[in-house]
């Protein structure tokens, strides 16, 4: 039999992380390539019903693993569990979310099954009947090709890199419920909560301007504010260089370790578009982009794209702006 193909759900407060359909997507890809069944595999605290939920949408095989100790996510345990399951699916590749989690316990569970381990694929595809992954380095500037030389492969997916699967089957996959009680001895979980402050208006925001390093200083913000002024439901946001310096509050990153969103519009100015910038912003309805780098990542995702120097091209836009208004 074909090896499987094995993706780790995510989740959090009893809700299915968006991540585990783009999993899915990938896994689906992979099958496209010759490899076997795939086996959706979900660890928790009364973790049935997610299990459920999981095989009604894919029509999945989902192996639902119930630890009392897995109220909260604990990577030790994950570790130990999918350690001694793992082997038993015989699977081909693993694939896990590009996540704080992900990146928790993918590095040590492949030590633990003698894997490979590819971080941050971003596109899987077929060479010479192997196949291969490509993943971001340099903060996105340069893509790298790798092909993996074991068996099983375990792969750590940037969320946003595959568009969530959609199925069209009415038949729910068989859910396998197993029960283990390992309690973690090197750390314990002592509970999530929301780092949000205040709300930051990005979900509810038809226009975001947002802000990247390019704007050169903390007083240019003023230009991107009053180029956000002109539109009625508009927020600004900014990249997370933008936010590390303290320029914008965190709560207005977007990103993979900041806000997902989805406006009607979206302007970026002097943000590069680095991989994990574009997780958050790419479902936007319309991009537009100002850069001076002709080459920059971010027109690659962008409706529009302006090759300017910002702090010139948007206060003479916004004053063109007012006066075709006067
Ligand atoms: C695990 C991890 C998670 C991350 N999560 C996020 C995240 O959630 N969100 C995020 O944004 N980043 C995230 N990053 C960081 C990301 O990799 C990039 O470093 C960051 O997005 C770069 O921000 P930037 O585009 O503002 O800056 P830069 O990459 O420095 O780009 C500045 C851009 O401005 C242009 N420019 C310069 N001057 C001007 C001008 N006068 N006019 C117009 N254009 C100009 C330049 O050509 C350049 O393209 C993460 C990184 C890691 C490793």
């Amino acid at each position: 039999m074909a090896k499987r193909i094995i993706v780790i759900a995510e989740h959090f407060q009893s809700k299915i992380a968006p991540v585990t359909f783009e999993l899915l997507a990938c896994a689906l890809e992979l099958q496209r390539f010759g490899q076997g069944p795939i086996n959706v595999v979900v660890l928790g605290d009364r973790i049935e019903d997610l299990a459920h939920e999981i095989a009604v949408t894919s029509g999945m095989e989902v192996t639902a693993i119930q630890n009392p100790n897995l109220k909260n996510y604990n990577g030790e345990i994950y570790k130990n569990i999918l350690g001694e399951l793992l082997p038993e699916l015989s699977p081909a590749c693993v694939c896990i979310a590009h996540t704080g989690q992900g990146w928790d316990f993918a590095p040590g569970l492949a030590i633990r099954l003698g894997a490979a381990c590819v971080t941050g694929v971003e596109r899987v595809f077929e060479e010479e009947g192997r196949i291969c992954f490509t993943r971001p380095i340099f903060s996105g500037k340069l893509v790298a090709d790798l092909r993996s030389a074991s068996d099983p492969t375990i792969i750590t997916v940037q969320p946003g890199s595959f568009k969530t699967a959609s199925f069209e089957t009415r038949t729910p996959g068989p859910v396998i419920l197993r029960t283990t009680s390992y309690q973690p001895r090197q750390s314990r979980s002592l509970g999530a909560k929301s780092a949000k402050e205040e709300s930051s208006g990005l979900t509810e925001a038809d226009v975001i301007v947002s802000a990247g390093k390019g704007i050169g200083r903390k007083e240019n913000l003023k230009i991107i504010e009053r180029l956000a002024a002109l539109f009625p439901k508009s927020a600004v946001a900014g990249s997370r260089s933008v936010c590390d310096s303290k320029w914008l509050d965190r709560n207005r990153q977007v990103g993979l370790t900041g806000a997902t969103v989805t406006p009607k519009l979206y302007i970026g100015t002097g943000i590069s578009g680095s991989t994990q910038h574009i997780a958050g912003m790419r479902s936007s309805g319309f991009i537009v982009a100002i850069n001076t780098d002709p080459n920059a990542a971010i027109f690659n995702v962008s409706d529009v794209c302006v090759v300017e120097d910002l702090t010139t091209f948007v206060p003479v836009f916004i004053d063109e702006h007012e006066k075709s208004k006067a």
